[in-house]
């Protein structure tokens, strides 16, 4: 029996889920079957709109299969990771038991999915090297199997500890858990990262679950696109618990452009641009009074410990530059994150925490 199969939800068995007016294929030319207006609304000129969207779109799920270099039926398409990692929680885990294993200081989703569930959150902080914030996988692994949790959440690069985790090591992480738990692999910054996604490992482990997303570097984070790519049988089961008609047309339409060869091409111009504007404000930072340390990051931001994190917050908001306050987060209580821009305004941040006395010089 595979990973999945073991680890759905025992009273999720024989649930089919939501049958909705689009899940058949069915063929017609006079549509009188959803309830839907037969008169398009007067802001929707071309009726675009009239119609309840494909739940899981072909042609939408055939590009994303090309760009993550997969077959249709190994991914699920939804409203953002955020969707992925709730229905993965709903799937897997018994609500009001069971458990899922984080490394915080980490996104907050994974949590807080779990916590509507009812499910319990097993925390194994990262480790604080000189190499940077690291996932400890072998404490997770061994967390998972303690507490029989189902899903070990892995961020990679990590939001906000910039760490790219060490594929070898996730590989052993997969195999120590197979038949035990899903480890579910966060990649929404893999793009910053010069490193290859592990969704190919897909193939090998019924255990895998690859998370990315067009709202980062493709630059749709108002669209709502996210995937989780995994082997079809666990992809079936999470389709199941999804909302009826989790992608609406307008973002699906913008996703279709978005995934356009030229648009393609300006996407990754602009990624090479931010890891640029990254190593040199990294830099940058590092001869700034104040800052204590800058954590190598393969993301689009930088977590960067100061002395007064409070008074470079408020410099940084007295000049209208708005980043990521992570003093309420564990061990971070001195730790804003910065998201990398564009020149212009890496340049303000950067103006904004130099002191009075530089600026002069
Ligand atoms: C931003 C982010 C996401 C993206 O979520 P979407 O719902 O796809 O917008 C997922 N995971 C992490 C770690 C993130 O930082």
């Amino acid at each position: 029996m595979s990973t999945a199969a073991n680890l759905l939800r025992a009273d999720l068995r024989e649930f089919s889920g939501y049958k909705s007016a689009r899940s058949d294929r069915i063929t017609g030319d006079v549509w009188l079957n959803a309830n839907e207006s037969a008169w398009a609304n007067a802001g929707d000129a071309d009726g675009a709109c009239r119609r309840y969207p494909e739940p899981q779109p072909q042609l939408l799920c055939r590009r994303l299969a090309e760009l993550y270099g997969v077959a249709a039926d190994e991914l699920l398409v939804g409203r953002g990771s955020d969707e992925a990692i709730d229905v993965l929680v709903r799937a897997f885990c018994a609500p009001g038991q069971g458990a899922i294993v984080t490394a915080p200081p980490v996104f907050g989703m994974y949590a807080v999915c779990a916590r509507l569930h009812g499910v319990r959150v097993v925390e194994v902080p990262l480790v604080d090297t000189t190499a940077g914030l690291i996932a400890d996988l072998d404490a997770m692994a061994e967390a998972a199997l303690a507490n029989a949790a189902s899903l070990v959440f892995v961020c990679s690069p990590g939001n906000p500890s910039g760490e790219l985790v060490d594929a070898a090591a996730i590989v052993r992480l997969l195999q120590r858990l197979q038949g035990r738990a899903i480890v579910v692999v966060d990649e929404a910054y893999v793009e910053y990262a010069s490193q290859p996604s592990l969704a190919p490992l897909i193939a090998e482990h019924d255990n895998l679950v690859v998370l990315r997303t067009l709202s980062k570097a493709h630059a749709l984070a108002s669209a709502r696109i996210g995937v989780a790519i995994a082997q079809p049988e666990l992809i079936a089961m999470i389709r199941r618990c999804q909302a009826p008609y989790p992608l609406p047309g307008p973002a699906v339409a913008q996703a279709l452009q978005a995934l356009e060869p030229a648009a393609l091409a300006a996407t990754t111009a602009h990624v090479a641009e931010a890891k640029a504007e990254r190593a040199r404000v990294q830099t940058a930072l590092e001869t700034l009074a104040g800052v204590r340390r800058v954590y190598p990051s393969l993301g689009n931001f930088l977590l960067v410990r100061f002395d007064d994190a409070e008074g470079a917050y408020r410099a940084l908001l007295a000049s209208g530059v708005v980043v990521r306050d992570m003093r309420a987060m564990p061990r971070l209580d001195d730790s804003l994150r910065i998201t990398i821009g564009r020149p212009e305004d890496n340049q303000r941040m950067l103006a904004a925490l130099r002191p009075a006395k530089d600026l002069a010089a």
